[in-house]
């Protein structure tokens, strides 16, 4: 422990509602995934062993960009070092890692989730799946990193799923699309085989997205209020 700067009180408590979030949602299970946020020179992240669906902020730990524990009194996840990777790499906000049902599905099958919906473009697009390594590995750190590149998310061949954003709301929203998606193409798979967006289907819902500013809530303009 050291001063109060390095405690990250809000960031612990603000882990630890996101586990519960995605606790409730369905995708942490018991022990496995973890969660982190990053502020400045400092990463608040989940303890290993922990029961990720009920967690508080005492099982939230904060460590330094080279993983030692400034602040908490737990063991960081095994998996710091791909958080570590991504904040590094890719100068994310969060990291939020599952072994939700529907992802870790896809994992063990595919080498790419295809972009079949036009709400994947969130994501960057098609989701690679980042080859086999053992849990905790720098290996598996170097696989991931390898898969997410554009990519605010990746799968986990035979493990999970990995999503990150500019902040933890983000992040964890990315985890619902990305689990939702996975849900739509196992659907859609039963069913014949699905259709992929093409490289031009794609670019006009990038250009549509940001002439309509899509995505978020738009006042209707005063003299419209009438034919609501
Ligand atoms: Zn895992």
């Amino acid at each position: 422990m050291t001063d109060s700067s390095s405690a990250l009180g809000l960031e612990r408590a603000a882990v630890a509602d996101a586990c519960r979030r995605l606790g409730a949602a369905g995708l942490l299970i018991g022990t496995a995934g973890n969660v982190s946020v990053r502020v400045g020179e400092r990463v608040a992240v989940t303890a290993t062993g922990a029961v990720l669906a009920q967690l508080t902020a005492g099982q939230v730990s904060v460590v330094d960009l080279d993983g030692k524990v400034v602040a908490g009194t737990l063991r960081p996840t095994s998996e710091l070092e791909l958080h570590l990777g991504v904040y590094r790499r890719y100068g994310a906000g969060a990291v939020v890692h599952t072994h939700a049902p529907m992802a870790t599905a896809l994992s063990c099958v595919l080498d790419e989730l295809p972009c079949i919906h036009y709400q994947l473009l969130a994501l960057g697009g098609s989701v690679r799946v980042a080859p086999y390594a053992t849990f905790g590995t720098p290996e598996l750190a170097e696989s991931v990193l390898g898969a997410l590149e554009g990519r605010s998310a990746a799968l986990m061949a035979s493990h999970g799923a990995l999503t990150h954003g500019p902040t933890l709301d983000k992040a964890v929203e990315h985890a619902l699309l990305l689990e939702w998606a996975c849900g739509v193409y196992q659907h859609a798979a039963a069913l014949g085989t699905p259709r992929v967006l093409d490289e031009q289907q794609q670019r006009a819902v990038i250009e549509a997205a940001i002439v309509r500013n899509y995505g978020t809530t738009q006042s209707v303009p005063p003299a419209q209020e009438g034919n609501r």
